[in-house]
């Protein structure tokens, strides 16, 4: 897929981004930003001119916390375009290790981040039962969830390319 698409497909999800006029204001309500390499103003301009969107790691930095999309002056659909080209990305097989890892965490477990021994004690302090009302407490219930994630073939989007 060439950028042209990415640019197409964001038009065909009614978000346009050529009207942005480069503010700024994006960037200065982004919390995220104030962390990672993240700069919103300049992923917004990037996008305009066709860049290479896919393999860029500004994309995972979003909390999509949708601050930047309330306060856009030209009420640019900023998180939305994030969002459609993360997809884009991850059904081009295109997306952070870290992410792959949590994805099969999931798939394995019915959880992107199973319960330790640690948290169950931390549970059990707060006076709450060791395992939450998950597939932790109801193992059998493991397989419908796995079925349900292979039925919108999340397995396969996941798979290592
Ligand atoms: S706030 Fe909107 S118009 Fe301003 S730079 Fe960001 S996307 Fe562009
Ligand atoms: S939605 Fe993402 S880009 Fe926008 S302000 Fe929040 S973290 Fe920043």
């Amino acid at each position: 897929m060439d950028e042209l698409d990415v640019l197409n497909r964001l038009k065909d999800a009614g978000i346009e981004v050529l009207t942005c006029m480069q503010c700024g204001t994006c960037s200065g309500s982004c919390p995220s930003g104030r962390y990672t390499s993240l700069n919103t103003r300049r992923f917004v301009r990037m996008v305009q001119v066709n860049m290479d969107m896919l393999h860029c790691e500004d994309l995972w930095m979003c909390a999509t916390c949708y601050n930047c999309q309330e306060r856009c002056p030209r009420g640019i659909k900023i998180v939305d375009a994030i969002l459609t080209i993360r997809t884009i990305a991850v059904h081009e097989g295109i997306m952070l290790p870290e992410h792959r890892k949590i994805s099969h965490l999931l798939l394995k477990h019915g959880h992107s981040v199973p319960i330790n021994d640690s948290t169950k004690q931390k549970r059990e302090k707060l006076g709450l039962e060791p395992l939450p009302e998950t597939v932790h407490k109801y193992p059998q219930a493991l397989k419908d969830v796995q079925r349900l994630m292979e039925s919108c073939e999340f397995d396969k989007l996941v798979a290592e390319k």
